[in-house]
C-alpha cells in the first residue's frame, strides 16, 4: 500500500517534470526522445535556421533543372555498439537512412551509412514530436528552484533540469558569462577539450567528377582531406555536387582568407577528381569539427546542479559517440527521478 502510494508519487513528479535541452544536434535529439518518452515535458532550443548542428545537409539551386545537395558536415557512420544499432535498425525501417557502401578505397564488409535525403534527415525524423525552437540562441543561464534560460530575442524558457550539448568551449562561453559557477576541477577538465577545425567547400560541377565508386575519398593530402561525390551518395540526383573537406591545418591557417582563395587553392588540390569546371560553390567554416581530446565520462552531471552535459567530445568523435553520449545523459536523468 505504502510502496504503490510512493511509486504514484514519483510518477506525477517524473510527470510534471521539465527539461530544456540546449543544441539540436543528433546528442540533443537523443537525449530528449529518451526523456520525452518517460514523460518529461521536453524543450530544444538550437541557434541554428535548421535542426541537426553538425548533421547538415544544404540545397544550392542554380536553375530550373540543376540544383545540388549536400552533406557538407557528417559524411556516413558506421555502428560498434548494439546501444547505437538499435536507433540505426530504426533510422532503416523508416526509410530515413541506407547503407551507403561496405568501405571507400577497400571494401571491409562494414556497412556506412547515409541519410536518404542527407544526414540532416536523421534530425529532422527525430525532432518531428519534439519541441523545437530554432534560431533560438541561448545567451544566459539562471537557477533558483529551476532553470531560467534567457535567449538572444530575450524569449525565456524554464525547466527543472538543463541539458547542454554545444560544443564544450562553447557551453563554456555560455556558463562564463550566466550566474553558474563550476567546481575547479571540472572547469579545468573541460577547458582541456579542444577540437579540430575543418573548412568545407559545396561545390556544384558541370559534369561528373573523377571521384571513384562508391563516391567518398579519403586523401592524404596536407591541404584536402575528404572528397565526397553527393551525386554518386544518392542524395543529389539533380546536380554533380561534390563537399571538399579541408585538413585541420589548411582550416587553422586559412580561416580568415577569403572564400576566393580557399576555393582556388582547394581545387587546384581537387583538379583531377573534379574533372570539371565549378559551376557555383559556397565555404563552410566548422569552427568545432571533431573533438581531438575528451572529457573521461560519457556525460557531465553536476551534483550541485541539475545539469548535465552531453555530446560526441564526452565519448568518441563521430555520430555514434554523440549518440552513446546523449543515451548516458539521459539515463542518468531517469535514474534521478
Ligand atoms: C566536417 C565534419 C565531418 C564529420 N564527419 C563525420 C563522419 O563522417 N562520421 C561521423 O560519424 N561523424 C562525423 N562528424 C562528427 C559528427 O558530426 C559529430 O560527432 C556529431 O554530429 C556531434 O553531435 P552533437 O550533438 O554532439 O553536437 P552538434 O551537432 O554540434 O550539436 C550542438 C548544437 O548546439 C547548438 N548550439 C550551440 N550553442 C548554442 C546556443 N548558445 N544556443 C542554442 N543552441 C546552441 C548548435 O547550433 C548545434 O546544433 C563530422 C563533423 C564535421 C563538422
Amino acid at each position: 500500500m505504502y510502496l504503490n502510494m510512493l511509486i504514484n508519487e514519483l510518477k506525477k513528479f517524473k510527470n510534471s517534470s521539465s527539461c530544456i535541452v540546449i543544441g539540436g544536434g543528433i546528442s540533443g535529439l537523443i537525449t530528449a526522445t529518451l526523456l520525452q518518452r518517460r514523460g518529461i515535458k521536453v524543450t530544444i532550443l538550437d541557434k541554428g535556421k535548421g535542426i541537426g548542428g553538425r548533421l547538415a545537409t544544404r540545397r544550392v539551386k542554380h536553375s530550373a533543372t540543376i540544383e545540388g545537395v549536400f552533406d557538407y558536415g557528417t559524411q556516413y557512420f558506421s555502428v560498434k555498439q548494439t546501444k547505437f544499432q538499435v536507433w540505426v535498425d530504426d533510422w532503416l525501417k523508416q526509410g530515413v537512412i541506407k547503407q551507403w557502401c561496405q568501405g571507400f578505397s577497400e571494401m571491409d564488409g562494414k556497412p556506412r551509412y547515409c541519410g536518404i535525403n542527407g544526414t540532416r534527415g536523421i534530425a529532422k525524423y527525430l525532432a518531428q514530436d519534439l519541441d523545437v525552437r530554432h534560431s533560438t540562441k541561448v545567451v544566459k543561464l539562471n537557477y533558483d528552484t529551476q532553470w531560467r534560460i534567457e535567449t538572444e530575442s530575450n524569449q525565456q524558457f524554464r525547466g527543472d533540469f538543463l541539458v547542454m550539448t554545444p560544443p564544450v568551449p562553447q557551453s563554456l562561453d555560455l556558463l562564463g558569462s550566466s550566474s553558474v559557477v563550476l567546481p575547479p576541477d571540472i572547469k579545468a577538465s573541460l577547458k582541456k577539450i579542444s577540437y579540430y577545425s575543418c573548412i568545407a567547400i559545396l561545390a556544384l560541377l558541370e559534369k561528373p567528377s573523377n571521384i571513384p565508386t562508391p563516391g567518398g575519398l579519403a586523401l592524404e593530402d596536407e591541404s584536402l582531406v575528404w572528397l565526397a561525390s553527393n551525386h554518386q551518395k544518392g542524395i543529389s540526383p539533380h546536380g554533380y555536387a561534390v563537399t571538399l573537406h579541408a585538413s585541420p591545418s589548411f582550416s587553422d591557417a586559412h580561416w580568415n582568407s577569403s572564400d576566393e582563395e580557399i576555393a582556388q587553392k582547394l581545387f587546384t588540390v581537387a583538379s583531377s577528381w573534379l574533372n570539371s569546371s565549378v559551376i557555383k560553390y559556397q565555404v563552410h567554416r566548422w569552427r568545432y569539427s571533431l573533438p581531438k581530446t575528451f572529457y573521461s565520462e560519457p556525460y557531465l552531471a553536476l551534483t550541485e546542479l541539475p545539469l548535465v552535459m552531453a555530446g560526441d567530445a564526452f565519448v568518441a568523435p563521430k555520430i555514434e559517440g554523440a549518440v552513446l553520449s546523449g543515451i548516458a545523459a539521459a539515463e542518468y536523468i531517469l535514474s534521478l527521478l
